[in-house]
């Protein structure tokens, strides 16, 4: 899978006109974990509202393998993982994923089983529980065995782990690490937390204050897993937060 973004531009028009992206140029294929990161309100999940068709740009466009993102998502091509996951408070985890399950198209030949699913997120033993019953983690667990289920080539996450406590978030991000090996798919990742960033991606891109536009793309060429204490990730934050800081002084003044 390919995912090629040309020339992407978008402004929300209601009373005003709000420029929220700006001339955005990006591919990455699959086997790929791409992070975002920028401010809040710089256009993150606008940017992936684009990819998921969920919005039609005001220019520029999305292609998937050269389709557009509407087939994409009719071909179940897209996953998606939002910061607050809709759970079906009726059902409990199991039968969650049972309709999530029915609900979705997948071409992929080794298909998941739900018990498969919930081992790999570590939910076995909450399979009959509720969601309400469930901590802020587990949700988000349950919320990713659901995309495991889906079996898309491209995962879009918009801060999923960011409701999350630190010690949580961290656990998360290293399994979530161990599944991504297993699938491959070309992950799109939304965050404001450098270190979340550095941990997951092989690349990282940092936006501007909005209009949201690339300012920098770096590659990141470190064995997982990767520790706060490697000189190379504390350069590579030292870098990130420069370049958020001037963006931020050129924005305010
Ligand atoms: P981020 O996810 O980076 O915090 P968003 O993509 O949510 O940023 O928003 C980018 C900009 O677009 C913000 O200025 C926001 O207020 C504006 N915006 C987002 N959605 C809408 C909308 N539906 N109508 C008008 N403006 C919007
Ligand atoms: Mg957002």
């Amino acid at each position: 899978m390919r995912i090629s973004i040309e020339s992407l531009s978008h402004t929300f028009y209601n009373g005003q006109a709000t420029p929220a992206l700006q001339n955005i140029n990006l591919t990455f294929e699959s086997g790929k974990f791409v992070a975002l990161i920028g401010p809040s309100g710089c256009g993150k999940s606008t940017l992936l509202r684009l990819m998921a068709n969920l919005i039609t740009p005001t220019q520029g466009i999305i292609h998937y393998n050269g389709h557009d993102s509407r087939q994409a998502v009719l071909d179940g091509e897209i996953a998606w993982l939002s910061q607050s996951p809709a759970l079906l408070p009726w059902l409990n985890v199991e039968k969650n994923l049972e309709l999530a399950q029915r609900f979705t198209e997948t071409k992929s030949p080794s298909r998941l089983s739900i018990s498969d699913a919930l081992a790999l997120v570590g939910l076995t033993a909450a399979s009959h529980q509720y969601p309400f019953t469930l901590s802020g983690g587990m949700q988000q667990r349950l919320a990713l065995a659901r995309v495991l289920l889906q079996h898309a080539p491209v995962w879009l996450m918009d801060e999923p782990f960011a409701a999350l406590d630190e010690l949580t978030r961290e656990k998360l991000t290293e399994e979530l690490l161990q599944i991504w090996q297993v699938q491959m798919p070309a992950v799109f990742w939304v965050t404001h937390n450098i270190y979340e960033a550095i941990k997951l991606a092989d690349r990282i891109l940092v936006f501007s204050p909005q209009p949201g536009r690339i300012a920098a793309d770096f590659s990141v060429e470190m064995p997982y897993p990767r520790h706060e204490n490697q000189p190379q990730f504390q350069g590579l934050l030292s870098n990130i937060r420069l370049i958020l800081q001037q963006k931020e002084l050129k924005h305010h003044g």
